[in-house]
């Protein structure tokens, strides 16, 4: 019974007339890395906010270890967010950019300066703190951006497209740091991207979204051996 963390009971999300997540039931036990794999469209961003708390569902519940989190604000929900654009402030130094949601939130100097070393050592940048975002790569830039997540030592980290924009090298570059920093934090990471290979390549599990359904969940395996319908058949085989 408890060895779920995150539950989506019958989640529905509508816009005006248009319902982009549909009745979904999703379950993501502590320390997974899930994938929600789609095309553009398929309601995958829209379920990332109802879990970080920027969106509410029309219907159904999100329970974490258990508890409903209808109605939270996103900041008591302790997710770590990292987007695609995911804007550093170029005025300010690495450690700067991590340190500033922990002083907007009145975090005490100390206080900042700890978690803020911590977060940078987690992504191996502690040596650059000094600099700024414009003297980075752009790799560098996305681990302290990922930092910057990381700051308020959250439970669940989630990642919506975060590599989208760069170049191939890099992006394959990150997939492995991401995916080596899971393992290595244990960390539990829901991940939106409609890259096949992606997903493929990172997940422990990979929920297929076709139209705010899941049309198939499971391991890279079985989704790229057994695909159940012709729609994740198809999906899966396109190559970017
Ligand atoms: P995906 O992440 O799979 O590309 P999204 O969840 O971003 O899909 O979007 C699903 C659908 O919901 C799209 O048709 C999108 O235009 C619509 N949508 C998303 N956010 C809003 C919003 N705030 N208001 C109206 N429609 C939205």
């Amino acid at each position: 019974m408890n060895d779920f963390r995150i539950r989506f009971d019958g989640v529905s999300k509508n816009f005006g007339a248009l319902r982009v997540v549909d009745r979904l039931n999703l379950d993501i036990k502590a320390g997974e890395f899930v994938s929600l794999l789609g095309p553009s469209g398929s309601g995958k961003t829209t379920l990332l906010m109802m879990l970080a708390g920027f969106e509410e569902p029309t219907e159904g519940r999100i329970l974490v270890d258990g508890t409903s989190v209808n109605g939270l604000p996103s900041y008591k929900r302790n997710m770590g967010v990292v987007f695609q654009n995911y804007a550093l402030f170029p005025h300010m130094t690495v450690a700067e950019n991590v340190a500033f949601p922990l002083s907007m939130r009145n975090f005490g100097k100390g206080e900042i300066r700890s978690r803020v070393d911590k977060a940078l050592d987690m992504v191996q940048l502690g040596t650059l703190s000094r600099r700024y975002p414009a003297q980075l790569s752009g790799g560098q830039q996305q681990r302290v951006a990922l930092a910057r997540a990381l700051v308020f030592e959250p439970r669940v980290v989630l990642m919506d497209e975060p590599l989208g924009a760069l170049d191939k090298q890099l992006r394959e570059q990150m997939q492995l740091d991401i995916r080596e920093l899971h393992n290595r934090l244990g960390l539990t990471i829901v991940f939106v991207t409609h890259d096949q290979s992606e997903a493929l390549t990172m997940s422990d599990r990979i929920a297929v979204f076709n139209k705010g359904k899941i049309e198939q969940i499971g391991s890279p395996r079985d989704i790229y051996d057994h695909p159940r319908t012709r729609f994740v058949a198809e999906f899966i085989g396109e190559t970017n």
